[in-house]
């Protein structure tokens, strides 16, 4: 469980992008919807450790996220709005790479890894194609399986659907739906269909405030 509390982040020049955030989020699909420049992926990068909120707490189990941001990042799966990709890397290698970095020493291991990552997010077929030539919708697949190596309890995805046409945005949420009840997987969007259809509990976030939580219906109803 990820418990969020007074959450508040003040940028440099004065911008408050979150304004006392707090939040449960249980085990499962948890969705976060917002207009943009709500504060969605403000409060993303606040959890994946890569920006320090100017106040605030953030726990994980037993993790005292802001005091151990490495012991989270341990156990993170973090799919950014834009990841960067090296042009000529295959889809293989750069997993290989990124396993390295996780701590999966055996190459058996990560073959083993890697094989059933490709697999399970449908591009073992292309493991050995630069990674730069995907569609967007091959691409986030590929962000997911990155965000999957070394099988993360937090998986933190920003906005996966943006640019992706209904075909694929229906396989790119399919997949997100098959990664497990277990773990706590949070779906930043402003697509509502996006979270209505995957999450059973959402929030709705304006102005760097949670206005309302509860399941999609609950919120839908009060639209
Ligand atoms: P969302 O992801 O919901 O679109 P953001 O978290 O990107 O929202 O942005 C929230 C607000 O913070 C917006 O007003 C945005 O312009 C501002 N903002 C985001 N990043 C920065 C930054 N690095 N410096 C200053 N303002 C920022
Ligand atoms: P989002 O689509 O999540 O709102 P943006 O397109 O607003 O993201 O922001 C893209 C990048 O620009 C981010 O790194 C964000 O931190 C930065 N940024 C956004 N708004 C501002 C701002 N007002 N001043 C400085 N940087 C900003």
């Amino acid at each position: 469980m990820l418990s969020i509390r007074d959450l508040t982040h003040v940028y440099p020049n004065g911008t408050r992008a979150l304004d006392g955030v707090s939040l449960d989020i249980p085990a499962g699909m948890f969705g976060l919807l917002g207009p943009n420049g709500a504060g969605k992926s403000s409060l993303m990068r606040c959890l994946a450790t890569l920006q320090v909120p100017t106040s605030g707490q953030i726990r994980f189990g037993e993790i005292d996220v802001l005091a151990q941001p490495a012991s989270l990042r341990a156990t993170l799966g973090y799919l950014p709005q834009d990841f960067g990709v090296y042009p000529r890397v295959s889809a293989e290698d750069m997993l290989d790479h990124l396993a390295v970095l996780k701590g999966i020493a055996g190459r058996g291991e990560r073959r083993e890894t890697i094989e059933t990552l490709l697999r399970q997010v449908n591009l073992w077929d292309v493991r050995k194609k630069a990674i730069a030539g995907f569609s967007g919708g091959m691409r986030q697949r590929f962000g997911i399986a990155q965000a999957l190596i070394g099988n993360p309890r937090l998986i933190i995805v920003d906005e996966p659907t943006a640019g992706l046409d209904p075909e694929e945005r229906n396989r790119f949420n399919n997949l997100l739906s098959e990664i497990g009840e277990s773990v706590v997987v949070i779906l930043s969007t402003h697509i509502v269909d996006d979270v209505t259809d995957l999450c059973p509990r959402m929030a709705i976030l304006v102005g760097g405030r949670i206005v309302q939580t509860g399941t999609p219906t609950e919120l839908i109803a009060a639209l």
